[in-house]
């Protein structure tokens, strides 16, 4: 189900967000070779609990873990471990926080030391496609405007498109209404709407758009075994347009990377 959101909670869903966005930026100092996941994982919690919020994924569904971490071929909902990353690994990190009653969830694929040129260039078409996605949330678009996109912009570039896994609605719940597909026909599927909140989230494939499931019930990894990467934010419809809850800001701040990607999208600076 949809659940408009009115200014006030939009602010409170903000907070939400960026004690996600810190905690990224917390991890992104952290993440090199020779550190496991599992510590990551434990860091993430105390960082999380720090800032007054649960971690949103611990015991959802199940789910062991305060974060989704998911090397190389996984794509999404890997279970942290106890095995060292390496030099050149891309370790995808979703996470999520509940904070005064309402969820932020978002993702970010980080290089481990020196990454292949390839392997580079399909995190930066991921998180370039996240914004053209984006861009298209606004009052007068549909779900599919957003989907479509994404696609679009990916699938020029050779990559895999995941059909099976979907960005969502984001609020009280960690998953709302409308699910928000990284593929789509312009124009189609459900009418955005001021004060829709939402978690759009490219899962994109170096190769097959194919995925397989691990033994676990949760690992999702690539069908040909590529490299796959993941990027997500919260996003709020604010005046007809996209507004960004959460940043990435403080993930750049932590690796000395300029970035303007996130001004077209924000009301303010954040602090
Ligand atoms: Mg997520
Ligand atoms: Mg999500």
């Amino acid at each position: 189900m949809v659940k408009i959101k009115t200014r006030e909670e939009i602010e409170i869903m903000r907070e939400s967000a960026l004690v996600v966005s810190r905690t990224l930026g917390m991890l992104a100092a952290e993440i090199k070779p020779g550190v496991n996941a599992l510590y990551l994982d434990k860091l993430a919690e105390e960082f999380i609990r720090e800032q007054g919020a649960e971690p949103g994924f611990l015991g959802m569904y199940d789910f062991p873990n305060t974060l989704n971490m998911s090397p190389n071929a996984q794509v999404v909902h890997g279970i942290p471990n106890k095995e060292p990353l390496k030099d050149g690994d891309i370790i995808s990190v979703d996470c999520g926080a509940l904070k005064n009653g309402f969820y932020g969830d978002h993702a970010y694929t980080f290089e481990v030391g020196e990454v292949a040129p390839e392997t580079k260039k399909l995190l930066q078409v991921t998180k370039k496609s996240l914004y053209l996605g984006i861009q298209e949330f606004k009052v007068g678009n549909r779900v599919g405007d957003v989907g479509y996109a994404v696609q679009k912009y990916c699938e020029d570039h050779g990559y895999g498109v995941v059909r099976e896994l979907v960005g969502h609605g984001l609020g009280t719940k960690l998953h709302e209404g409308p699910e928000m597909p990284n593929y789509g026909k312009r124009g189609r599927g459900k009418k955005f709407q001021e004060g829709m909140v939402v978690a759009i989230e490219p899962m994109i494939n170096m190769g097959t758009k194919r995925i397989k499931q691990l033994k676990d019930g949760w690992t999702i990894l690539t069908a040909d075994g590529l490299p796959s990467a993941h990027f997500e934010h919260n996003v709020a419809l604010v005046n007809g347009k996209p507004e960004l809850l959460s940043t990435f800001k403080y993930i750049y701040e932590a690796l000395g990377i300029e970035s303007d990607e996130e001004e077209a999208f924000r009301k303010t600076p954040i602090a």
